[in-house]
C-alpha cells in the first residue's frame, strides 16, 4: 500500500474499535481496486468532535460503530431515506464539506438473506429489538416480508414492534413463534460465550431459514443447531461483508471486491481463532 500526500483517509469511529475487522476489509479493498486510500480505526469518547474532524481533516467517508450510530445523527447535514426512516446511520459520505449518513447495515443484511431466498411473502421472527434489529426489520418490512419482533424486555420490544406495525413476542414464549425465517440480532452466543444459544433449539424446524449476525464466531451455537435440524443458515459475516461492501461503492463509485472483503475478513477471524 502507498501512502503519500494525496492518500485519501476514511476511518471507523466507535467505541470500543480495536477488535474491529473493518481496517482489514476497506484496506484489502483499496488495495485490489488500485485506490489511493487508508482506513483507520479510531476509538473516540464523543461523536461531535469526530464529526468535526472529518469535516476539517477532509476524511472522505467514515463508518460509525457502537455506540454512536443513533448519536451521530444530528451533527449530519443530510441522510438517505431509508437511514432517516430507521433513525440510524453506520455509514458518513463527505461531499465536499456536506456529511450525508446512510445505514448499510440494513443493505447488507437484505444482500446476505437475498442470496438464500426470495423475500417477498415470508414471514420473519426477529430476536432482539436493538439498533441492528431496528435497521433490519425495516428493511425486511419494506421488502415484503411479515415480521414479529423477539425481545427479552417488554418495552424494548414493544416499541419497535409498535414502529414497524407487527406482532411483538416475549423472549421467553419464542418457543412456540413460527416463521420461514429466524434472524438473531442479540449478542447472545457471541465470544467468549460461545455455547450459549438465545432460543431453544426445538423450535427450529426444517427447512426455516436461520440468520445469526454475530460474526465472531462465525459458526453460532444458533447456526449448528440450525444446520443439523436442516435449516439453511446465514452467518453474520456475510452480513458483515455485504454491509462493507456497500459503504465501499458508496464511497468510491466503483464495484466492491466482495471475493477479496470476503477472504479477507474469514482469514482474520480464522487467525484470532488459531490465537485463542
Ligand atoms: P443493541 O442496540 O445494544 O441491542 C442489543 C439487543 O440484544 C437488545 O434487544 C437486547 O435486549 C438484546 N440482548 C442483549 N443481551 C441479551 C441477553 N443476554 N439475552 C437476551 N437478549 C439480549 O445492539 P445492536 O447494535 O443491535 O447489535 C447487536 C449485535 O449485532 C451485536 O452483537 C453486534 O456485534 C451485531 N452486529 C452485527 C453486524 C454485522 O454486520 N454482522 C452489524 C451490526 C451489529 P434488551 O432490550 O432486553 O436489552
Amino acid at each position: 500500500m502507498k501512502v503519500d500526500q494525496h492518500t485519501a483517509l476514511y476511518a471507523v469511529i466507535g467505541n470500543p474499535v480495536r477488535h474491529s475487522l473493518s481496517p482489514a476489509l476497506h484496506n484489502a479493498a483499496f488495495s485490489a481496486t488500485g485506490l489511493n486510500a487508508v482506513y483507520l480505526a479510531f476509538e473516540a469518547e464523543e461523536i461531535e468532535g469526530c464529526v468535526k474532524g472529518i469535516k476539517a481533516f477532509s476524511i472522505k467517508g467514515a463508518s460509525v460503530t457502537i455506540p454512536f450510530k443513533t448519536a451521530v445523527v444530528p451533527y449530519l447535514n443530510e441522510m438517505d431515506p431509508l437511514a432517516s426512516r430507521i433513525g440510524s446511520a453506520n455509514t458518513i459520505v463527505n461531499e465536499n464539506g456536506r456529511l450525508k449518513g446512510y445505514n448499510t447495515d440494513a443493505l447488507g443484511a437484505l444482500k446476505a438473506l437475498e442470496e438464500k431466498i426470495r423475500l417477498p411473502g415470508m414471514t420473519c421472527i426477529i430476536i432482539g429489538a436493538g439498533g441492528a434489529a431496528r435497521a433490519i426489520g425495516f428493511i425486511l418490512k419494506e421488502n415484503g416480508v411479515a415480521i414479529s419482533i423477539a425481545n427479552r424486555s417488554r418495552k424494548r420490544g414493544e416499541r419497535l414492534a409498535l414502529s414497524l406495525g407487527c406482532e411483538f413476542i416475549p423472549l421467553d414464549e419464542i418457543k412456540g413463534a413460527k416463521g420461514d425465517i429466524l434472524i438473531q440480532t442479540t449478542p447472545v452466543g457471541m465470544y467468549p460465550h460461545v455455547d450459549q444459544c438465545p432460543v431453544p433449539e426445538q423450535m427450529l424446524k426444517e427447512g426455516m431459514v436461520v440468520m445469526d449476525i454475530i460474526y465472531n464466531p462465525d459458526k453460532t451455537k444458533l447456526l449448528k443447531a440450525a444446520k443439523a435440524r436442516g435449516c439453511t443458515t446465514i452467518s453474520g459475516v456475510d452480513m458483515f461483508i455485504h454491509q462493507g461492501a456497500e459503504q465501499f461503492r458508496l464511497w468510491t463509485g466503483i464495484d466492491p471486491p466482495v471475493a477479496v472483503m470476503n477472504h479477507v475478513v474469514k482469514e482474520a477471524l480464522l487467525k484470532q481463532g488459531e490465537r485463542r
